[in-house]
């Protein structure tokens, strides 16, 4: 008898010897986030290939073939940026300046710039570290058909633009993407538009946008995306939802009821947002595009003929509050060609130089007057804050960086490309308290996978892909500013993608695992707002 439970209970010990897990890699000690919602708890994290194969205190570390000590921060899914801009992918396939904000998952909605085409060979031969979501491009399928021309399609023209959505749709495709403020997307009809996002729904795609304006007239804007989504019967997106120039400010709260009431008749309707009152831009925002036409020389004839420099000057007084904020403190000069020593300094602090006032007259004219020199790169703060936390808030928003693949050093991006989800980490979630930090990464994480209708990631689940971000929630920071954005951020430790870890404590691996998502046959699961 006494022999008998001897050997069953060895049995016991063997059997359970045989299934104690082979973890390829266990985090251990971490302070888990599941990007569900749900409330933080201490749990190991046990990868095994590509899948998360265990989440739980206290996993057997026997088997482990390696194991990371992550006592103290945040274990969460890798983040989904919800836009960015990938046309140099094939240059820089590491996509280090995302990783490094623990994006692991990139959506591209090339909506202004030319798409992969064939998207199959491209998908076959383009090996990265994220994994990366494409669309058919509305701007380069115009381009293809009807080059830069301002005017509507032909039947057969539009057969063909509705052809090659098609055939983006059947490579994987995500969806339809428009660029509406730029040439030669802006000269498309709602009409157009519809027919096109059309044949994205037919293959469960969404509708994502660059809406046609984002200052004076952006509620037309808004409605006109609601009613591509009604009539062509698709989930439709904002990319980068904002409300810009002074005399716009406060219009988020009319923005988010136009779109809460969409959703509330039953349309799926979602926006993404990125954590900054700031653009950059050339100076040539703040003129009326009639007067820059053919090249310096041109707009100087212009400036010196008196009637045509008093209509340039009365457009630009009325156009300084829609593109820029309420007075000369609003525009920050990055770059100026012609008096370097004011990088940094404001428009305001040019006229308090010259002994001249602070007021909209003096800062056209001194605008004027820079621009024959040469023009400007410019920081133009033209939104407000409050409208950037009401957005960031809004149970709708998920995050993007909005941001380039960019080489580090080399030429003056926006900081968003370094630091967009770090800020809002740092600055909104922590600083601030904006947004709980367990909110903030479900807007990360979960809320975008289910919204394209990804399930097997976005969340930590036994069974899911092991996309995983590791951060120190007490360090994480974006560093990267207007002025010096080639800055890492800070305080993001780790980042795995399919199981592979590609970033750890302050280097890239080198790793590429990412994969191209595939437009899911399950339609969007947006989750009730
Ligand atoms: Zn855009």
């Amino acid at each position: 008898m006494r022999r008998a439970i001897a050997s069953l209970s060895l049995t016991l010990i063997l059997t359970a010897c045989a299934k104690a897990p082979a973890y390829d890699l266990l985090l251990v000690g971490g302070t888990v986030i599941d990007g569900t919602g749900a409330p933080r708890r201490t749990a190991d994290v046990a990868v095994q290939g590509d899948r998360l194969v265990a989440i739980g205190p206290d996993l057997p570390r026997r088997r482990a073939k390696r194991i990371i000590d992550v006592t103290g921060q945040v274990v969460a899914p890798g983040f989904w940026d919800s836009h960015a801009h990938l046309v140099t992918l094939e240059d820089h396939p590491l996509a280090e300046n995302l990783i490094r904000q623990g994006i692991t998952t990139v959506l591209a909605p090339l909506h202004s710039q030319d798409q992969p085409f064939p998207m199959d060979a491209y998908q076959a031969r383009v090996r990265m570290a994220p994994n990366v979501g494409l669309f058919a491009g509305h701007t380069w399928i115009r381009k293809r058909v009807l080059g830069l021309a301002d005017r509507a399609p032909t039947t057969a023209e539009l057969d063909w633009m509705r052809a090659l959505v098609d055939s983006a749709m059947t490579q994987g495709a995500l969806g339809l993407s428009t660029g509406l403020e730029y040439i030669p997307a802006t000269y498309a009809t709602t009409e157009e538009l519809i027919a096109l996002a059309e044949v994205a729904a037919r293959h469960g795609g969404l509708y994502v946008t660059h809406l046609r304006d984002e200052g004076p007239d952006v509620l037309a804007s808004i409605d006109e995306m609601l009613t591509i989504g009604r009539r062509a019967r698709l989930p439709v997106q904002v990319n980068h939802l904002k409300v810009t120039g002074a005399r716009q400010w406060g219009w988020s709260e009319r923005i988010l009821a136009r779109l809460d009431s969409a959703r509330a008749e039953g349309l799926a309707v979602a926006a993404d947002i990125y954590p900054y009152t700031a653009y950059s831009t050339y100076s040539d925002l703040m003129f009326p595009p009639w007067a820059l036409a053919d090249g310096p020389a041109a707009f100087a004839r212009r400036v010196a003929d008196p009637d045509t420099r008093a209509r340039l000057v009365r457009e630009m007084r009325n156009r300084f509050p829609e593109q820029a904020g309420a007075d000369a403190t609003s525009i920050q000069f990055r770059e100026v060609p012609s008096d370097t020593t004011l990088a940094g300094r404001t428009l305001a602090d040019l006229l308090a130089a010259r002994g001249r006032p602070n007021t909209i007259a003096e800062a056209v004219e001194a605008l004027i007057a820079l621009q024959l020199a040469g023009g400007f790169i410019g920081i133009f703060h033209g939104m407000s804050r409050s409208d950037v936390e009401r957005f960031l808030r809004h149970e709708g928003t998920m995050l993007e960086s909005d941001g380039d693949l960019v080489s580090f050093g080399r030429g003056h991006p926006h900081p968003r490309s370094y630091g967009a989800f770090p800020r809002v980490l740092g600055e909104f979630v922590v600083e601030r308290g904006i947004l709980t930090l367990e909110a903030a990464i479900h807007r990360m994480t979960a809320r975008p996978a289910a919204w394209i209708g990804v399930r097997d990631r976005g969340t930590l689940a036994v069974g899911l892909k092991a996309d995983l971000t590791v951060f120190d929630a007490a360090q994480v920071r974006d560093a990267a500013s207007y002025l010096t954005p080639h800055r890492w951020p800070e305080g993001i430790t780790l980042v795995a993608v399919n199981g592979m870890i590609v970033f750890r404590n302050g280097t890239m691996t080198g790793e590429r695992p990412g994969i191209f998502l595939r437009q899911p046959d399950a339609k969007p699961t947006p989750e009730p707002m």
